[in-house]
């Protein structure tokens, strides 16, 4: 079995989740979640008219490992201002040299125009390791999987079906795309060139409207369960893994449910913390356990950097550090991305997190400090 190989297989996945993960077979060093790292621009690709992919070396070229559907927190400063959001990162694993993001300008959007006005190759720009658990190692005995996305969703199930098709995985894909006009179709070459390739690969795009291709011969709609039968009769069986607006996410977990698909073999990812927050709870509603607590007041002592600051036990360690003006990388604030995952090494907080963090890196002591509250004063590893 090869490195990447072994990357895949179930048994070592559990192994390296449990090990430290922090070495890239023969001693290699790799980027590993939240580590900070400059990532230089090595090529930007137009998508669409509002999609661009940008392609990165990691430092000094590093191989980077993460799970195909993860994603990088990348920081900028945007007009004075540091500004963090999380990209998935496009490209598969089996490519550890070049990480894709594919970013869709967002109107109005701070760091997505950022993105595509700047990112030029030889451009410099920061970000913090692969994290997230969208990966179809959520489902290591899979063999049949159904992708639905929606918009720039398509990412991390691009990354999954490119990791499957390197690697030559006997696994059945049927990816369902939507998009609002056949030209907002993105990596629309690319999979009708992998399914030319790959027998175990089969694509359906559906558009809202034709746009400008007025000889587009597939679907017009949304997706409907009799779409959804027709293209793929047996998808009850399939393990499914969604990302795109809330919107679509919930009208795609309605249809499979009154399909009678299984819901213990859906997955899905938002990329909007709200529609995140909706579905889970939304960390900034935790409140400390009783009153009482709120006018207790502890001390957080910074480990590596000797600051220190006092907080109130209502607020976030987070939001308490900024007010402080300790910089701490985060990005959600919901307890969604894991960007501000910290280890603390003295005391106790409240923590009520979203998925952002694993239960193996809780009992190492690590806890997201955006929703975690102090019971007591603390040491951070930071
Ligand atoms: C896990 C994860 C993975 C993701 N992966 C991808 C990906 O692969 N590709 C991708 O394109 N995106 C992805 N995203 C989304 C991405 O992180 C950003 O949210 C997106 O690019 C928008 O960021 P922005 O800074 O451009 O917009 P923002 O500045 O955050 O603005 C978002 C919206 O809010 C509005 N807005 C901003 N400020 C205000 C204000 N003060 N008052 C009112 N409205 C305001 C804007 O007009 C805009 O409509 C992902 C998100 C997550 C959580």
């Amino acid at each position: 079995m090869n490195s990447v190989e072994r990357m895949f297989a179930p048994e070592q996945q559990t192994k390296d989740r449990l090990s430290n993960a922090s070495t890239w077979e023969s001693g290699t060093k790799v980027w590993a979640s939240g580590e900070e790292q400059i990532l230089t621009c090595a090529r930007v690709v137009d998508e669409t008219h509002d999609v661009k992919s940008f392609e990165f070396r990691v430092g000094d070229g590093t191989p980077v490992r993460f799970e195909p559907g993860q994603f990088m927190t990348v920081s900028a400063n945007v007009q004075g201002q540091t500004v963090q959001r999380c990209y998935t990162i496009s490209s598969p694993p089996t490519r550890p040299y070049l990480l894709s993001i594919t970013v869709k300008r967002v109107p109005g959007g701070t760091m997505s125009n950022w993105l595509h006005e700047n990112m030029k190759p030889g451009s410099q720009l920061r970000a913090y390791g692969p994290s997230g658990s969208f990966t179809p190692t959520a489902a290591p005995g899979a063999v049949k999987a159904l992708y639905l996305s929606a918009g720039s969703g398509v990412t991390p199930l691009m990354s999954m079906t490119r990791a499957s098709i390197d690697l030559g995985l006997d696994r059945d894909i049927v990816f369902v795309h939507s998009a609002r006009t056949p030209a907002d179709i993105v990596f629309r070459k690319e999979l009708e060139r992998l399914v030319a390739l790959s027998p175990r690969l089969r694509t359906f795009f559906l558009c809202e409207g034709i746009g400008s291709e007025s000889d587009w011969q597939g679907p017009i709609g949304r997706l409907s369960l009799q779409q959804l039968s027709e293209w793929v009769p047996d998808y009850a069986e399939r393990e499914v893994f969604t990302c795109g607006p809330a919107g679509y996410m919930k009208a795609a977990q309605t249809l499979l449910h009154e399909g009678g698909h299984d819901p213990a073999h859906y997955h899905q990812e938002s990329f909007d913390f709200s529609a995140g927050a909706a579905a889970a709870e939304p960390a900034e509603s935790v409140a400390p356990k009783n009153q009482a607590a709120s006018l207790e007041t502890f001390t957080v002592k910074l480990s590596r950097s000797s600051k220190t600051f006092t907080m109130s036990a209502t607020e976030t360690v987070l939001a308490a550090a900024k007010k402080a003006g300790v910089a701490i990388p985060s990005s959600c604030s919901q307890g969604i991305c894991g960007t501000c995952k910290t280890k603390v090494l003295e005391g106790e907080v409240e923590m009520k997190h979203n998925g952002g963090i694993r239960d193996r890196e809780i009992q190492k002591g690590f806890r997201l400090l955006c929703c975690s509250r102090p019971t007591s004063d603390l040491v951070l590893e930071l």
